[in-house]
């Protein structure tokens, strides 16, 4: 809603040649990383193949599961270890995958929920590999995984690119492009990362899989995922040079109505916890299993297969207290935060209380034990000592463009646009699972904008869960952007009620005043807002946009250029902040937005007249030549073109001069006639 609201006056206050245009930039997905030389070591580092699963269940994969064949996952977990309780570390894509690339849970890395960043302060495993002489190189088949969200590091090569206009590949596709890689990577040791999506909804399995499943898609498609698993490891096998090392991992389960819940994400059962794992390669017994482990120990192993660090590698999985937490209902809507531990055939979810299961004679988890079971100590210590992020920690500062938001949406995805609050009346996520379905939904409807169909949505969630911030600062939003100031402003009570100090209720406010055009309120509240939170982007955004509107360029330019340090400007952005410093002579600012736009929009760069014109103030004569020379006839202000070639051209000393001002001259318009007859600089030429 923020950028609707400041896209509405990017026309207003400038310049009549300019259009903006909304291009889309490529991504490019090769870095180059220096690459140190590989250590000496007596026996040879294998190449090393990571295979994860996204939303695949333990039970719906390898020899024991029920209703579906996956030959390939059951071929090489008989020739392999496989961990029958492995654990995610979180039910979600990011966070888990987080901590397979750092060894660490979400409480030690940070990401608590899709759509943050895994901060740079992390060492990640393709790092430590890169270090170590591997050449590394990750195929990603989900938006979820994007490069943008920090597992890229260490990658010689982190193909994240998802085919036009959706979020998530195939594994078919993946698999192609991975095998391509091997089929060219030079000899030498090899870290290669290949992420599959198909599982997660919605459930469509490719043929023959939908008739060969035709009641369980779900089933249908990890069939179909685990076919690909099979060409992709025969590839490996068969191009990588021997030794090689397997992993193969889930990254969390699937609900599937599980204690209610459909998907995954909100709850801590085994249904989306426990999860297939894998390993293969030397020195590694075939067997399986039973002690619980967690997946964050992919980052220990594959150090280890790599001859690096053998700490913690499941290559001796000793017992320890596995951990686990999801989140996403705390920070997301104030409930209650959920950890789990779990030692031996012992697990305990700790969300308000404390529920507690054996999981061995009770997978189901139907007979909780409640507080009083005969918990082991060290569980209990574990769960209790497990950090619960705080809200301030938990909410980086969101660096998402509206585009991201929507690609995460589409995969039902979104994130509250508020902070968690700590709420006396916290409900057990395990209590609320018949809202989780409105939830999700109201939050799609959110981002794609649609706010008439999104109200009703917010109002149920808010008749059962009236403490639910998020849900209330929608819905006062919804309000104001439908033109129902008396209800939003009603809405906006309750959420100062529900919050009184916070500043998200204030800078919601804020934006509805700004749509109303009521400047003065808007920035009574926004600037303290500003003043105490200089990180808090959505205010700094809507302060910068009022500024704007109330033709003070200069205090708009100083707030974007704070936005532009916290996040990347999009091109149309540097556009638009190349124009403001334009209108108030900022010029180095000016030429400096605009070469970035031009660098990232390439051919569809539409901007060339007024980069000729910066160089023109800016005495760069010969940088003005080449931008207004590239300037198309069918140009809207072509005629300030020929204009200002002419000028160039003069000052240029150019033969020519006399005839670029003729044709400035027959090509005028009204502004620019009146320029030429008063431009001295053109007296006394005339085309001979
Ligand atoms: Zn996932």
């Amino acid at each position: 809603m923020n950028r609707r609201f400041h896209g509405n006056n990017a026309r207003r206050l400038f310049a009549p040649w300019v259009a903006l245009a909304l291009i889309a930039i490529g991504s490019c997905s090769r870095t180059d990383a220096p690459r140190s030389t590989a250590p000496d070591s007596a026996s040879p580092r294998p190449s090393i193949l990571i295979v994860t699963l996204d939303t695949t269940r333990a039970d719906s994969i390898g020899p024991e599961a029920e209703g579906v064949e996956t030959p390939a996952f059951n071929a090489l977990a008989a020739r392999g270890r496989r961990f029958r309780h492995a654990y995610a570390t979180a039910p979600e894509t990011l966070p888990s995958h987080s901590s397979m690339m750092t060894g660490l849970y979400p409480a030690g890395h940070g990401v608590h929920e899709n759509a943050r960043h895994l901060a740079a302060a992390h060492p990640v495993l393709a790092e430590r590999l890169q270090q170590h002489g591997y050449r590394t190189a990750a195929f990603v088949s989900s938006f979820v995984l994007a490069r943008r969200f920090g597992l890229a590091r260490g990658f010689d090569l982190y193909d994240d690119e998802m085919p036009a206009g959706s979020p998530e590949r195939s594994a078919a596709r993946t698999t192609e492009r991975a095998l391509e890689y091997l089929r060219s990577v030079p000899d030498g040791p090899v870290l290669l990362w290949v992420h599959y999506f198909d599982p997660h909804t919605p459930y469509a399995p490719p043929a023959p899989f939908t008739s060969r499943y035709p009641d369980e898609p779900y089933l249908g498609e990890i069939a179909a995922m685990d076919e690909q698993l099979g060409r992709l490891l025969e590839a490996f096998e068969t191009r990588a040079k021997a030794p090689r090392a397997i992993v193969v991992a889930g990254d969390h389960g699937e609900g599937l109505g599980d204690h209610g819940e459909i998907q995954h994400g909100n709850l801590l059962y085994q249904s989306t916890m426990r999860v297939p794992l894998v390993i293969v390669g030397p020195a590694i017994e075939p067997g399986v299993t039973d002690t619980p482990v967690s997946v964050r120990r992919v980052f220990h192993t594959v150090l280890d297969l790599a001859g690096s660090d053998s700490a913690h590698s499941l290559r001796d999985a000793g017992p320890e207290v596995v951990l686990g937490e999801a989140m996403k209902p705390f920070l997301e809507y104030g409930w209650q935060p959920q950890v789990m531990a779990i030692e031996g055939r012992r697990k305990a979810i700790l969300a308000g209380r404390v529920e507690a299961y054996d999981v061995v004679s009770d997978p189901d988890e139907a007979r909780d034990l409640g507080a009083g079971a005969n918990l082991p100590g060290t569980l209990r210590k574990a769960l209790e000592e497990y950090p619960v992020p705080s809200p301030e920690s938990a909410r980086a500062p969101e660096n998402l463009t509206e585009e991201a938001r929507r690609q995460l949406a589409s995969l039902g995805y979104v994130s509250a646009g508020s902070p968690p609050i700590v709420r006396k009346d916290a409900p057990r996520p395990v209590d609320m699972v018949h809202l989780f379905e409105t939830l999700e939904k109201a939050s799609t409807l959110f981002v794609q904008e649609r706010y008439a169909d999104v109200v009703p949505l917010l109002e149920k969630i808010l008749s059962e869960d009236p403490g639910n911030l998020d849900a209330m600062l929608r819905l006062a939003t919804a309000h104001s952007t439908l033109g129902q100031d008396d209800r939003a402003v009603d809405a906006f009570r309750k959420a100062a009620a529900i919050a009184p100090r916070s500043p998200d209720v204030r800078t919601y406010l804020a934006l509805h005043y700004a749509r109303g055009k009521e400047w003065a309120r808007a920035v009574a509240l926004l600037e303290p807002i500003v003043a105490e939170n200089p990180e808090r982007l959505p205010a700094v955004e809507a302060l910068a946009a009022i500024r704007e509107r109330q033709g003070r360029p200069a205090e708009a330019i100083t707030l974007r250029q704070k936005v532009y340090a916290m996040r990347s400007p999009t091109p149309t952005e540097l556009v638009h902040l190349g124009r403001l410093a334009m209108s108030v002579r900022q010029t180095p600012l000016a030429v400096e937005s605009f070469e970035k736009a031009r660098t990232a929009h390439g051919d569809a760069f539409e901007h060339d007249l007024e980069l000729g014109v910066l160089y023109l103030d800016a005495r760069r004569f010969e940088d003005a030549r080449a931008a207004l020379d590239r300037v198309p006839s069918s140009h809207p202000d072509h005629a300030m073109a020929l204009f200002k070639r002419a000028q160039v051209s003069v000052l240029l000393n150019e033969p020519d001069r006399a005839a670029r001002i003729d044709r400035a001259r027959r090509g005028a318009n009204a502004t620019t006639r009146e320029l030429i007859a008063r431009e001295r600089l053109f007296e006394g030429l005339r085309a001979p």
